[in-house]
C-alpha cells in the first residue's frame, strides 16, 4: 500500500488573546505541536487521546479545513501545504470528514436531497445525475430514497449519520476523516455504523482516519493506531501489536482504563496524577513526565522522540519505552 496522505512535522499553534499585545512572545495554544503521519490507501488509522489532546485539529489541518502553522501535508505524492483557491476546492472532492454530531452539522432547514444535492450542484453534476445519485446514496447507508423528502429532525441519531456518511460519500473520495462518529450515538447503535462504514471502505476502497476517545472503537476498526498526548505523537503501530503490547506509560493507561469483558481475567488499572496540563503552558521535557508513573530526572529535563521499539515497526516517545520499560513494571 503507498501512502495516500503524509503529514510531516504539522504544528498548528492559535494565538491567546493577551495583555502583551506588544510582546515578541505572543502566547500561543499548542494543539498540534509537531506531528508526522503516514496513511496508507486503503487502511483505517485510528487516532486517540483524551479530549484536548489536539486529534480533531489534527484531521482538520490533515483535510486542510485549517492552515498549519508549520510543516508539510503530502496527499497523493503531491505537496498541498499551499492549496489555495481552485486547487483546494477540486482537492474538497477527494478528501471529507464525517462529524461527530450529525445533527448540528445537517441543516435543519433543508431536506436531505438538497442537503446531499449540494456538494454535487457545487461540482456541476447535472440534474438527472444527481437525483440517481442521490437514491443510491440512501440505499448504500441503509435508508430509501423515500426518505430524500424529510427534515433532519425526522430522523434518528443513527439514521441522521447515516445521512453524514451519505453526505461525505457523494463526491466519492478517497480519504474520510471521521471525527468521533459514533461518540453521540447509543451504543446499540454504534455497532450498526461502524458495520456500515466498513462495509463501505471495502465496497468503495476508502481510506479513513478514525478520530475517537473510546479505545475499543478504535480497536475493532483501525489497521494501526496513533497515540496523541499534548498536540504530540506518543505511540503509533499495527493495532493488535498496539494493543496488546503497549510501550508508552500513557497508552498503557489508556488501554488499562478500558473495562475488561473476560470476568476470570483481573485487570490493573494504571491511574494517571492531575489533570491534563494546558496546551498553552505544556510541560518541559517530556509533556508526559508530569503524570508519568515512571518519570525520573532525564525525563523534565529532555523531550524523547518516537523510536521504533519492535520488529513490527511500532514506535512510542519513551526514554524508558520496550525492554527498560518493562523492567520498570515489573520491579
Ligand atoms: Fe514517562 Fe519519562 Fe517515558 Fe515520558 S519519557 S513517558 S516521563 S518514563
Amino acid at each position: 500500500m503507498s501512502a495516500l496522505l503524509e503529514l510531516k512535522n504539522v504544528k498548528k499553534h492559535f494565538p491567546l488573546k493577551s495583555e502583551k499585545i506588544l510582546s515578541r512572545d505572543k502566547p500561543m495554544l499548542k494543539a498540534v505541536d509537531g506531528i508526522s503521519l503516514s496513511v496508507k490507501s486503503g487502511e483505517t488509522l485510528g487516532l486517540v487521546g483524551e479530549s484536548g489532546c489536539g486529534k480533531s485539529t489534527a484531521g482538520r489541518v490533515a483535510l486542510k479545513l485549517l492552515e498549519p502553522t508549520e510543516g508539510e501535508i503530502w496527499f497523493k505524492g503531491e505537496d498541498i501545504t499551499n492549496y489555495k483557491g481552485e486547487q483546494l476546492r477540486k482537492l474538497r472532492k477527494e478528501m471529507q470528514i464525517i462529524f461527530q454530531d450529525p445533527y448540528a452539522s445537517l441543516n435543519p432547514r433543508k431536506t436531505i436531497e438538497q442537503t446531499l444535492a449540494e456538494p454535487m450542484k457545487i461540482f456541476g453534476m447535472p440534474k438527472v445525475e444527481r437525483i440517481k445519485r442521490i437514491d443510491y446514496l440512501l440505499d448504500v447507508v441503509g435508508l430509501s430514497s423515500y426518505h430524500k423528502r424529510r427534515y433532519p429532525h425526522e430522523f434518528s441519531g443513527g439514521q441522521r449519520q447515516r445521512i453524514g456518511i451519505a453526505r461525505a460519500l457523494s463526491l466519492e473520495p478517497e480519504l474520510v476523516i471521521c471525527d468521533e462518529p459514533v461518540s453521540a450515538l447509543d451504543v446499540s447503535i454504534q455497532a450498526q455504523v461502524i458495520n456500515l462504514m466498513e462495509e463501505l471502505q471495502d465496497e468503495f476502497n476508502l481510506t479513513y482516519i478514525f478520530i475517537a476517545h473510546d479505545l475499543s472503537v478504535v480497536h475493532h476498526i483501525s489497521d494501526r493506531v496513533a497515540v496523541m498526548y499534548l498536540g504530540k505523537i506518543v505511540e503509533v503501530g499495527e493495532s493488535n501489536e498496539l494493543y496488546t503490547n503497549p510501550q508508552h506509560p500513557y497508552t498503557q493507561a489508556l488501554l488499562s482504563a478500558i473495562p475488561e469483558t473476560n470476568i476470570h481475567k483481573e485487570k490493573e488499572r494504571v491511574i494517571l496524577k492531575g489533570d491534563l496540563p494546558s496546551p498553552a503552558n505544556p510541560p518541559a521535557g517530556c509533556k508526559f513526565h508530569t503524570r508519568c508513573p515512571f518519570a525520573e530526572e532525564i525525563c523534565r529535563l529532555q523531550e524523547p522522540g518516537l523510536k521504533t521499539v519492535s520488529e513490527g515497526g511500532q514506535m512510542a516517545a519513551c526514554h524508558f519505552a520496550k525492554e527498560v520499560m518493562m523492567e520498570k513494571v515489573l520491579t
